[in-house]
């Protein structure tokens, strides 16, 4: 608004001017073609004289002889300079007394024009003269009008510029209030949320308003948040198990050591007793550590599924031979009912299944008791089951066992390789394979751990 009070008060001048100079032309053409033509009425005399009247300017026509033929009203009022003594080159005269003068004038230079000065209101005034020649006569259109504009016109417009000013910056005001409360304070609200966030406050919530680009802020934060809460729980939870799950071997391992230094060093039998447990602490401290970064492999997508087709009756009869000796000391009944059938997937990640299936079975059966392994084959899909007669999960603990370190009994025999990874591992490959999988189970009865592949996984590429 500065800049544009600024332009306005510097061009106004010279723009006056120049529109005065152009408005001049217009009226003498006006006058001319009136002149020049025949047959002229009333209308157009008075449409010429309404022209003079709506420009700020004062006209006169004179004929050969200075005798005033046209004389229309003009708005100048005490401004025309008509009639008021006037001053050009050495002469001073006033028109309406001696029009021959400035018919003279006209006559030496055609069209005429100079500037003279009002005494009146101190103003620069055109004074205009132009011969018309006609076939019957020759007449002197002289004009007069001021070049600058009246100080009273500048203060109009000046005042006019204030208040438009004023009610734009009023207006420029209220919207950017309106903005700010639209844009700014969400983003504020934002700041001070993601604040807490940084601070470990996840349950900041942020809040959406009208503006699609502050939604969609808001929506990825909240996002974010999302994750950041999920990794912050595994964080903790991976912490709680791995100090609890590790903690405890170390702490068998400490105390058979010690129990060797001080008691059963030179005991054989004794020594070799506790050496064992504290072999066996290391093997399952060893089994852990490998399944937890076999889990975290899978779970951050590290580890890609490698699929080729391959026998799924095969790779668990391989399965099998790798838990013979399990089976032959627990002494298990195993039946295998397994169709042939080539599925296109990973082989080494289907068989970790099939083991994880296959040990949990063994380790959660009594001695003696039966595990069937089963696989259906169709046209459309393959679904292996292992069956065991075992203690079964109850329906509480049902929802959970896919969990990492999720045990149902939390004292059950550790020494039996229990990390409670198994079947998370079991689940994080069978959903990198889209397969479908699950567990049927009663407490005492047993349970049906099973897997199902689409078969038109074989055409795949
Ligand atoms: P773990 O290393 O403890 O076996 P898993 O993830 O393999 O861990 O299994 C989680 C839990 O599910 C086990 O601790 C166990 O309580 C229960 N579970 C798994 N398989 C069976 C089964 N065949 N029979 C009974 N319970 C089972």
């Amino acid at each position: 608004m500065l800049l544009l009070g600024f332009l306005l008060v510097v061009l106004i001048k010279p723009y006056y001017r120049n529109d005065r100079i152009k408005t001049i032309d217009v009226i003498s053409a006006t006058m001319e073609s009136l002149l020049l033509n025949d047959d002229v009425d009333e209308k157009d005399i008075e449409s010429a004289a309404r022209t003079v009247i709506g420009n700020n300017v004062c006209a006169i026509i004179y004929n050969e002889n200075g005798k005033n033929i046209y004389y229309p009203p003009d708005s100048l009022g005490q401004l025309c300079m008509l009639d008021k003594p006037i001053t050009v080159g050495e002469e001073l005269f006033t028109i309406r007394q001696e029009p021959l003068k400035m018919i003279e004038l006209i006559k030496r230079e055609n069209p005429f024009s100079t500037t003279i000065l009002s005494q009146y209101a101190d103003l620069e005034m055109l004074l205009y003269g132009k011969q018309i020649k006609t076939n019957l006569a020759n007449y002197y259109l002289i004009l007069n009008t001021p070049l600058e504009p009246v100080e009273s016109y500048i203060d109009f417009i000046l005042n006019q510029y204030l208040y438009i000013a004023a009610i734009v910056v009023f207006i420029a005001l209220l919207v950017a209030l309106f903005l700010a409360r639209r844009i700014s304070s969400p983003i504020i609200k934002m700041k001070d949320e993601a604040n807490k966030l940084a601070q470990g406050d996840y349950d900041v919530k942020f809040e959406t308003n009208s503006f699609s680009e502050i939604n969609d802020l808001a929506s990825t934060l909240d996002d974010a948040t999302d994750k950041l809460s999920k990794v912050n729980d595994l964080r903790k939870d991976l912490v709680a198990n791995v100090s609890h799950d590790i903690k405890t071997p170390l702490t068998m391992i400490k105390a058979y050591a010690e129990m060797i230094k001080d008691i059963s060093g030179d005991d054989p039998k004794k020594r070799n007793e506790h050496l064992d447990v504290i072999l066996e602490e290391t093997e399952y401290l060893n089994k852990l550590v490998s399944d937890m970064a076999e889990l975290s492999k899978l779970q951050s997508g590290v580890i890609e599924v490698k699929r080729d087709n391959f026998d799924l009756r095969e790779a668990t009869e391989k399965v099998v031979l790798l838990l013979s000796k399990a089976i032959t000391e627990r002494d298990t009944e195993l039946i295998l009912d397994l169709d042939d059938c080539v599925v296109y997937a990973d082989e080494i990640k289907l068989s970790q299944v099939i083991y994880n299936f296959l040990s949990n079975a063994l380790k959660y059966s009594d001695t003696g008791s039966k595990i069937k392994v089963r696989i259906r084959a169709d046209e459309e899909k393959v679904r292996l089951e292992v069956i065991d007669n075992g203690n079964g999960i109850s329906p509480e603990a049902l929802p959970y066992i896919w969990d990492r370190y999720y045990k149902v009994d939390k004292n059950f025999n550790r020494s039996v390789n229990s990390t409670g990874l198994g079947l998370a591992i079991a689940k994080a490959i069978l959903e990198a394979h889209k397969a479908r999988y699950g567990v049927e189970s009663k407490l005492g009865e047993g349970s049906t751990f099973w897997f199902e592949l689409d078969r038109d996984y074989e055409e795949e590429n």
